[in-house]
């Protein structure tokens, strides 16, 4: 049997693949035929197949070699609908982002530009002051800001920088866990400071604080419990009792926000979560917070504070680690530049949590009116839901939806969920109770017909 198989220069010289090579690239098409050649052996090998078997693979083996080809030379990173609500989905991407930064990102990546070049003076200048600039237009003249890969990074550089060798104080109701890696203990074991933890799991008060404060004290850190809520018997101390007793003791008040909204979301009915400014206004003395959760842009993070922290925070050769590059630089100006100009319906973030009830139930009773005509052997019915915004914020804050629900006469609703990851492009949707749930505030504009059209491929 494996005598049957031809060899690679055998199959390069053939017409077909000779044509292939010419508009794909020799090697590619050469690794592709290897790659099909070594899989018919291994199936020799492992007896599975018969003589006919290999007879009837070697007939079609030119189609065998173009489709592997095909799923070598596509994306791994692809775009997908994503249909549970969940607007900050971690696994999706987080923020989508908003049109005017890749226009951007494009027209300063694909050529040079004065990222560190300064045109007034002709000489070296700093990546940060592009953004710095906006930052100061969105949160006062006397704020200073520097710009690192994410808010992980934000926080173990701030750390690093302020307490290395000292301790920093924090509720245990705060030592929290985001995402699996982010663990508040052991991100400041690596910044190579000392864990103060006070008070209990439920409750704090500003005298435990008080009451760790010796002379090896060097922060007060509080943290946003993000993706997780502590209720009943509860007490932790306001933002500008901790900034009062850091004055009094002359210790710098740092806050790990994690969401950092730029803009007040209680107008969109989410409560219970401060902007970066009102923490700032309430006296934190440097703040670190995610581009791409309420923000709406890239991935960085983002340190925002006291003009003289802020310049020891970037003066740590740690910096220079973990800085950004010149598309993230560019996707985060343009994102700033939509606050500036308060056109906020530019940035999908946030423009998701500002639908109105009304629009999302005009837009679902248009899909479900499609899928009844469209889709046979599906059951359609219209129910009320909740989107969460997830990537750690606000996570008891729900935004009221219409959601759709679909049974299928014949499919389960994990076979349904599996054929609708299977379309091109994908669609991520959720189940509850045996019924497929589409929520149509995180697909976006212009992707409806496409759900639809999954839905009829059934
Ligand atoms: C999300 C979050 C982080 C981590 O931020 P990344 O941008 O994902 O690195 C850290 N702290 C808090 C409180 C968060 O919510």
């Amino acid at each position: 049997m494996y005598r049957r198989l031809p060899s690679v220069d055998e199959l390069l010289r053939r017409a077909s693949l000779t044509e292939l090579a010419r508009r794909k690239g020799h090697v590619a098409v050469a690794n592709a035929a290897r790659a099909v050649l070594d899989n018919l052996r291994a199936e020799i090998t492992s007896g599975k197949l018969t003589e006919d078997d290999v007879e009837f693979a070697v007939g079609d083996i030119e189609i065998a070699i173009e489709q592997q080809l095909d799923r070598a030379l596509s994306y791994s990173l692809r775009p997908v609908i994503n249909a549970t609500g969940v607007i900050l989905h971690t696994n999706l991407g987080r923020a989508p982002l908003p049109q005017s930064t890749l226009d951007h990102a494009r027209e300063i990546s694909c050529a040079y530009s004065n990222l560190e070049f300064d045109l007034k003076q002709g000489g070296r200048g700093k990546r940060d002051m592009h953004v710095d600039r906006l930052f100061r237009t969105v949160l006062g003249e006397d704020v200073a800001t520097i710009v690192v890969n994410n808010n992980a990074a934000a926080v173990m550089l701030a750390l690093n920088s302020l307490a290395e060798g000292g301790e920093v104080v924090v509720s245990r109701g705060e030592l929290v866990e985001i995402g699996g890696s982010f663990r508040i203990p052991d991100v400041m074991q690596k910044s190579q400071a000392i864990l103060r933890e006070v008070g209990t799991t439920n409750r704090t008060r500003i005298a435990d604080y008080e009451r760790a404060i010796n002379d090896r004290t060097r922060l007060l850190l509080r943290v946003h419990r993000s993706n997780f809520e502590i209720v009943g018997f509860t007490e932790q101390p306001l933002l500008e009792e901790l900034v009062a007793l850091g004055r009094r003791w002359n210790i710098p008040v740092l806050e790990d926000l994690g969401s950092g909204a730029l803009f007040d979301l209680r107008s969109a009915g989410v409560q219970g979560e401060a902007t970066v400014a009102d923490s700032l206004q309430a006296g934190a003395d440097v703040v670190t917070y995610s581009g791409d959760k309420l923000l709406g842009g890239p991935q960085a993070g983002i340190l925002s504070g006291q003009k003289d922290l802020i310049a020891k925070i970037r003066s740590n050769p740690m910096f220079r680690a973990l800085r950004v590059d010149k598309l993230v630089y560019a996707a985060l100006e343009a994102t700033l530049m939509a606050y500036v100009k308060q056109d906020y319906d530019s940035i999908p973030a946030l423009r998701m949590m500002r639908i109105p009830f009304d629009e999302i139930e005009a837009r679902v009773k248009a899909v479900a009116a499609s899928l009844r005509a469209r889709s046979t052997g599906t059951t359609v019915e219209l129910i009320d839901g909740n989107s969460v915004i997830g990537g750690g914020s606000a996570p008891s804050a729900v935004l009221p939806t219409k959601l759709i629900a679909v049974e299928h006469s014949l499919l389960s609703a994990d076979r349904i969920l599996a054929a609708l990851r299977k379309n091109d492009p994908p669609i991520v949707a959720r189940v509850e109770e045996g019924k497929v749930l589409l929520d149509l505030r995180t697909v976006l504009p212009g992707q409806e017909d496409t759900v639809v059209r999954a839905f009829e491929q059934l």
